[in-house]
């Protein structure tokens, strides 16, 4: 399986939610992640789409890039996984840069906090992406879900009730 930067994301927010989707158990009707910034653009972006292209690229799906300016939008409802939000950008701007275009920086935006960050890559960071490359390959590979990890955000995911009926049934 390839990498893609939701695996990256998910390997942020919980090794078990990152299992399962790569695994095809999917509850997409409730999934935050793949609809998270797109419900937002629409109400507090409205000019965007026509001067931000969208991309599409070795596993990353990436809605706002500004091509004039090599900054990617990355625009995210809630930070309670920033940390995740951070390196799903990381690895958009690592993978542009596999693809011969550097200098990519990226903004994460929280327009409902009224909240906007800049990520950048690093040399540590580059390294560390690799090393998170063959963590999710080992991961997913398991024949082991890994355990749930009983977190607030577990509250909002679209395994809850998988994860805990489950574990209670
Ligand atoms: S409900 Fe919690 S433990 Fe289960 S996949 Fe989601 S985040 Fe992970």
């Amino acid at each position: 399986m390839d990498i893609t930067a939701t695996l990256i994301n998910l390997y942020h927010v919980c090794k078990r939610e990152l299992w399962l989707h790569a695994n095809n158990i999917r509850f997409e009707h409730t999934s935050d992640l793949v609809y998270d910034g797109k419900l937002i653009h629409e109400n507090s972006y409205p000019q965007r789409p026509e001067r931000y292209e969208e991309l599409e690229i070795d596993g990353c799906k990436i809605d706002f890039y500004d091509a004039r300016n090599k900054i990617i939008h990355e625009i995210k409802r809630s930070d309670k996984v920033e940390r995740a939000h951070q390196w799903q950008v990381k690895y958009y701007i690592f993978v542009l840069e596999q693809n011969g275009i550097d200098g990519v920086t990226g903004l994460l935006e929280y327009p409902t906090l009224r909240h906007t960050e800049h990520v950048n890559l690093s040399d540590e960071d580059r390294k560390k992406i690799e090393e998170i490359k063959t963590e999710i390959v080992k991961i997913i590979h398991s024949d082991d879900c890994p355990p749930v990890i009983n977190a607030r955000i577990c509250k909002s995911c679209s395994y809850y009730e998988f994860c805990y009926v489950e574990e209670e049934g």
